[in-house]
């Protein structure tokens, strides 16, 4: 009987396990631009002074004439405008 129950309950932890995964893909699918998605449908952009990639959306553009950059803080921004001129 014991054993019985300890397959039983191991059973439910698998059903569980399986039962989250199966809800996450279902979500996953319910929302495929979630923001979650590990996909490369949103392009990231690096911030050229301190490396880190931003999000076009969310980060700070600077056009030098030619093409546009982009910056995770004013800062940055302000240190690149400064390199460039000086
Ligand atoms: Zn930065």
């Amino acid at each position: 009987v014991i054993w019985f129950v300890v397959r039983l309950l191991i059973i439910l932890l698998l059903v569980r396990l399986v039962w989250r995964f199966v809800a996450s893909v279902l979500t996953g699918l319910a929302e495929p631009r979630g923001r979650m998605s590990g996909n490369q449908a949103v392009p990231l952009v690096r911030d050229p002074v301190c490396g880190t990639f931003v999000v076009p959306a969310r980060a700070l553009p600077l056009s030098d004439g030619r093409s546009t950059v982009y910056f995770c803080s004013e800062r940055c921004r302000d240190l690149y405008s400064s390199k460039a001129q000086g």
